[in-house]
């Protein structure tokens, strides 16, 4: 089989929709376009059995009820709906007032946690953003060590999507429900990938999202636990009362047919395909290291998820090396495609130099990833590297063993 350009190994930022997912979707489109809501003809209940079937999917990947499960356009929303709709329906003082609760986050969170986290400070409640070790964990003791008598909500990812590191979640969990303490998980890159039990892991709300598990952009989960304890969350979008008041809209039928049929293909081969990818990532990284000097693996050596690394090459810079592997859709450390020339936030929180993290990628595979690419991504990423050392004066000096760092630089 012939090799097929570019090789897209940037499943973190999105995936491909599996074929059983369209085909599952399609009549929702122009045979049963009835709306949900819809409660007098069998247009609407066919829409309303097409849910009722996607929740009950959704729920068993989570180990939940499907009461439990709620629809919305993505993990932004549900991230959104969990932090703000618990911690307005739990705060302590009325809005505008301070000391209204305590919430625990971390700084190498996604935006969609960040952000409604930075909105709630502003709003009155005090946000506590641990920073993380170098290997990017966050632990039980971590959260354990920041907790307060007014904390109200805990939100730690499962695994981060930049460098696939896993945190102790089931173990933040077993923290939260000793304390009764709400426990939020961001789970858009550990559902569908590893296993979940949500009364095992302890998590009261979770969310994730179908593009990041072969399903369709623009539709995502929220798990809201009902019972031990029952979480009530504040509604950001008001309407028509769907999805249990907590989130209103005609619901998108299509998007949670396709959304259920992708938890469902999950369950039954998120095994399969985690052996396969850990196999070929460990591959990718080892061949990387050993054809490779200064080369290096962000994030903890053992603890991530199968299909993601992060490796930054010293002595290149971030936009060349790009820009040499042309072939290979991925993402890079260096945010120089935006306005800004910070390098990514994740990596600079764990304590990587700014050269390392504008010189790493992102390489995340997925489920129809060959071997035949990871050779490929191989052979192109290490000739990019050792072309761009070629032109490197700075690579010269550390081939003579001269530390570049205690170098004095002459001002002229
Ligand atoms: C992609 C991603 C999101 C955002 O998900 P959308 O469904 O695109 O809104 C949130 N959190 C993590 C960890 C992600 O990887």
């Amino acid at each position: 089989m012939t090799l097929k350009l570019p090789v897209y190994l940037d499943n973190a930022a999105s995936t491909r929709c599996d074929p059983r997912v369209v085909e599952a979707m399609l009549p929702y489109f122009s045979e049963h376009y009835g709306n949900a809501g819809s409660r007098n003809h069998s247009f609407g209940w066919a829409a309303e059995e097409a849910i009722d079937h996607a929740r009950e999917q959704c729920a068993t990947l989570l180990g939940a009820q499907a009461k439990e499960i709620l629809f919305t356009s993505g993990a932004t929303e549900s991230n959104n709906l969990a932090i703000r709709g618990a911690a307005n329906m739990y705060a302590r003082g009325p809005a505008g007032s301070t000391g209204r609760g305590h919430i625990i986050t971390c700084s190498i969170e996604h935006k969609a946690v960040l952000d409604p986290c930075k909105r709630l400070a502003k709003e009155g409640f005090d946000v506590t953003f641990l920073q993380p070790p170098p290997s990017g964990v966050i632990t039980r003791a971590a959260v354990e060590a920041a907790l307060r008598p007014d904390t109200m909500l805990v939100s730690i990812m499962w695994a981060n999507n930049e460098i696939g590191t896993i945190n102790e979640v089931p173990e933040i969990g077993a923290l939260c429900h000793e304390k009764e303490i709400i426990f939020h998980t961001d789970g858009t890159q550990w559902v569908g990938k590893m296993p979940v039990d949500v009364e095992r892991d302890g998590i009261d709300l979770l969310s994730w999202s179908g593009h990041k598990i072969y399903g369709p952009k623009g539709v995502g989960g929220l798990f809201v636990r009902r019972r031990k304890p029952r979480v009530r969350l504040e509604s950001l979008v008001d309407g028509g009362g769907q999805e249990r008041g907590m989130r209103s809209g005609t619901q998108n039928v299509t998007g949670i047919v396709g959304f259920g049929k992708a938890c469902e293909i999950a369950r039954a081969e998120m095994e399969a395909d985690g052996i396969r990818l850990l196999r070929l990532r460990k591959k990718l990284e080892r061949e990387m290291q050993q054809r490779l000097e200064v080369v290096q693996v962000n994030g903890h050596a053992e603890r991530r998820i199968p299909g993601t690394t992060n490796i930054s090459f010293g002595f290149v810079e971030g936009e060349s090396l790009m820009m040499g592997i042309k072939d290979i859709a991925c993402s890079s450390g260096s945010a120089c495609t935006s306005a800004s020339l910070e390098p990514s936030y994740v990596l600079k929180g764990l304590g990587v130099g700014d050269d390392l993290a504008h010189s790493s990628l992102r390489l995340s595979l997925g489920r129809w990833t060959t071997e035949e690419e990871i050779d490929y991504a191989i052979t192109a990423i290490t000739s990019a590297v050792e072309h761009l050392r070629r032109l490197s004066p700075l690579f010269d000096l550390h081939k003579e063993g001269i530390d570049i760092s205690k170098i004095q630089w002459q001002a002229h």
